[in-house]
């Protein structure tokens, strides 16, 4: 009989989102829309520093729209990190626009700055001017916000985060997402909260989350019959699952902290073996450690990320290499890229182990187990 599957990072629920969902049942609100929505919002913005909030059907959907917001022009266009997940560049596309890649920094696996300096730099010589910076935010820790921000200022450029993996981290004590134009959050189910499947769209610009609202909603205009001026989206969150984000939503600190335990718990088992270094966390900020992830330098390890990802699948456990660079991804191989040796390095060396709020000592043991396992066979 196989062990009990320990997965990547899965849905932890507190029992305090049931009284909020039956709130919703008892009101018959088993719609998109409706008070829970309203309070989600409001106490979302409040969580993370943001004057307004939409809360949408995904996270990929916040990005769609913030993008649609910048009214994109085929050809235009938005610098993304590379090191990401697919879901922060699609919505540039579907925008007409065309995503131009930067590499990540070592220090914070995001980003980097002084790369992003260059590309716009070049961008402009070839009298390309960016018409967006896409900032993503990976693995529950902030890239380093202050100098692209300010770049971004010196330049008019707008800058759009994706903090789709970094609620509940801070940058010099704020939440990112909170510094652009706008940033997004999500509730998909491996998420640090979750609401089965959810967006958020924050930025302090009301006419912004105004507009988003509208075209997520049909973009009905103000008449009595089906009026339509403008092309819409079904893009709304359930007022179901709003309160199901509110009940989580409180618990998000309790989170926070199961997952920093967890990181903990694996660096110091696993900390001292040959050629393994986990994810740094930069000095300006605090990381969520929603996913544990690590490196192994098959040069001094005598095995390498894949064997292990194997060895811990054989055992019933979830792991998954770093994300593939997106100029790596076939489907955005023609667009240009600064950098890249770092992502690459990443995603070649990278593995994210369980992570989940809900982890047991014991499930971490048996992860631990295997990997450990993986270097004695190779010394022995
Ligand atoms: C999960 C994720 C998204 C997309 O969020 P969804 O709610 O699944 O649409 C976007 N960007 C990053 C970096 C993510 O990890």
């Amino acid at each position: 009989m196989s062990k009990p599957r320990i997965y990547l990072s899965p849905p932890h629920m507190s029992g305090g989102e049931l009284p909020l969902v039956q709130e919703a049942f008892a009101s018959n609100w088993i719609a998109p829309l409706g008070p829970q929505v309203d309070a989600f919002e409001q106490e979302f913005a409040a969580h993370v520093g943001s004057k307004h909030a939409a809360a949408l059907s995904s996270g990929t959907a916040a990005l769609h729209l913030a993008l649609r917001w910048l009214k994109l022009q085929p050809g235009d266009e938005v610098i993304c990190s590379t090191l990401t997940f697919s879901a922060s560049v699609n919505p540039v596309i579907y925008e007409g626009a065309t995503p131009v890649f930067v590499d990540s920094e070592r220090a914070s696996w995001n980003m980097d700055p002084a790369l992003l300096a260059e590309a716009v730099a070049d961008r402009l010589k070839r009298g390309r001017k960016p018409r967006a910076v896409m900032l993503v935010h990976l693995y529950g820790q902030s890239a380093d916000i202050d100098p692209v921000a300010a770049l971004c200022a010196r330049h008019d450029i707008p800058l759009i985060e994706d903090a789709a993996e970094a609620l509940g981290a801070t940058y010099k004590g704020r939440a990112p997402g909170s510094f652009g134009l706008a940033g997004i959050h999500s509730f998909n189910g491996n998420k640090i909260i979750t609401t089965s499947g959810g967006g958020m769209l924050v930025s302090n610009d009301a006419a912004l989350i105004e507009k988003a609202r509208f075209w997520s909603t049909q973009a009905r205009d103000a008449a009595p019959h089906y009026q339509h001026s403008e092309i819409g989206f079904n893009y709304r969150m359930s007022n179901v699952l709003a309160a199901i984000g509110r009940g989580q939503l409180r618990v998000l600190d309790q989170r926070v902290e199961a997952r920093r335990r967890n990181f903990d718990v694996y660096r110091r088992a696993l900390g001292d073996l040959p050629g393994v270094a986990f994810m740094p966390e930069a000095a300006y900020g605090r990381g969520t450690r929603w996913l544990t992830c690590l490196t192994v330098d098959p040069a001094v390890a005598g095995t390498d990320r894949e064997k292990i990802r194997l060895a811990l699948t054989d055992e019933n456990i979830e792991a998954r290499p770093l994300w593939k660079p997106m100029h790596l991804q076939p489907v955005f191989q023609s667009h240009p890229v600064y950098g890249g040796k770092v992502a690459e390095e990443l995603f070649t060396r990278g593995l994210c182990l369980p992570s989940g709020s809900s982890l047991v000592p014991a499930d971490l043991d048996r992860v631990i187990d295997v990997v450990r396992r993986c270097f004695a066979r190779t010394r022995a």
